[in-house]
């Protein structure tokens, strides 16, 4: 049976120039939605304005279409939607889920329960019921950051590539920050309103964020919001073994640039995923009839190239 046509999306942090693991996720994403006949929406997400530059946006679209990439209709910046984030959090206010969070950073750390093996920290839960004269004394010390309240719940949810998942979102995660002190709104809450807002109905993206869709899967109940389906692709480690940051300059895509073609990066990649027999070059549009979930490496890997 012809799967049925989902809309994915390409979500990038424009903070510095994307490296193999970022193409690695946007191919799959891009397979993964056009091979059912469906759209693929591209959001930038430019909230953090220390570390976002319009240059990194406009290098962004620039890689994606060297690659053979494309997406439908106008990017969305994030940093453009900060009242579509300030209604979603007026909603979730208005049910009694916010609270104000005075702790510094230095408190968070001392005090929160022992870190998960991915380092999300459990919030101890600390300002949760601070009393109004409390309120009032550190309300003239700094500004708050805000976090929502969360239930002792069981969220369970089928990923597309790492199965049955499951998540207590009081145990394993603990009351997480919406709004930043300095009035940014967290990636968590603009995620969860733009996947909405945008109709995306498919995320595909690196298994580094599988522990974020618990969170995203109760935001979008609270906000009314349809669930999109799931698929954490496993990451791709530099030669040694570490996740990539941006910091392996070897395997940012300008470096790349200079020793291969599109057509061979993808020939690479496509290989690496399991749809063809050899690294040999191959535009992304050739890929999409071979392109199928069940191929898919499940496990984090390397490539030498
Ligand atoms: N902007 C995030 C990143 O580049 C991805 C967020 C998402 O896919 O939900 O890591």
């Amino acid at each position: 049976m012809e799967p049925k046509p989902v809309t994915g999306r390409f979500a990038p942090s424009p903070s510095g120039r994307m490296h193999l693991g970022n193409l690695w996720s946007c191919l799959l994403a891009w397979l993964a939605a056009r091979s059912t006949g469906g759209g693929m929406v591209l959001r930038l997400e430019d909230l953090d304005p220390d570390r976002c530059r319009q240059e990194y946006c406009d290098q962004v679209m620039r890689d994606l279409e060297w690659l053979g990439l494309d997406w439908d209709g106008q990017p969305v910046y994030q940093s453009r939607r900060f009242d579509l984030y300030a209604q979603a959090f007026h909603t979730l206010e208005e049910q009694g889920l916010l609270y104000p969070c005075y702790c510094t950073r230095a408190q968070r750390l001392a005090a929160s329960a022992p870190h998960r093996s991915d380092g999300v920290q459990v919030y101890d839960g600390r300002c949760r019921s601070l009393t109004a004269a409390e309120l009032e004394e550190l309300g003239r010390i700094r500004r708050p950051a805000w976090r929502v309240r969360v239930p002792q719940v069981e969220i369970q949810f089928e990923d597309r590539l790492q199965g049955p998942c499951r998540e207590n979102l009081a145990w394993d995660c603990g009351d997480f920050i919406l709004r930043r002190s300095d009035g940014v709104y967290a990636y968590q809450l603009a995620v969860v309103v733009d996947d909405g807002a945008m109709g995306v109905t498919q995320v595909v993206r690196g298994s580094d964020l599988l522990s974020s869709t618990p969170r995203q899967l109760w935001l979008q109940e609270k906000l009314g919001l349809p669930h999109p389906e799931y698929g954490h692709v496993p990451l791709l480690l530099s030669p040694d073994g570490r996740r990539l940051a941006k910091r392996d300059r070897d395997l940012e895509l300008g470096m790349l640039q200079e020793r291969y073609s599109a057509p061979e990066l993808v020939g690479i990649l496509a290989h690496a995923a399991g749809l063809i027999p050899e690294p040999a070059p191959i535009s992304p549009r050739q890929l999409l009839p071979l392109f199928s979930w069940e191929k898919l490496p499940r496990a984090d890997f390397s490539l030498e190239l």
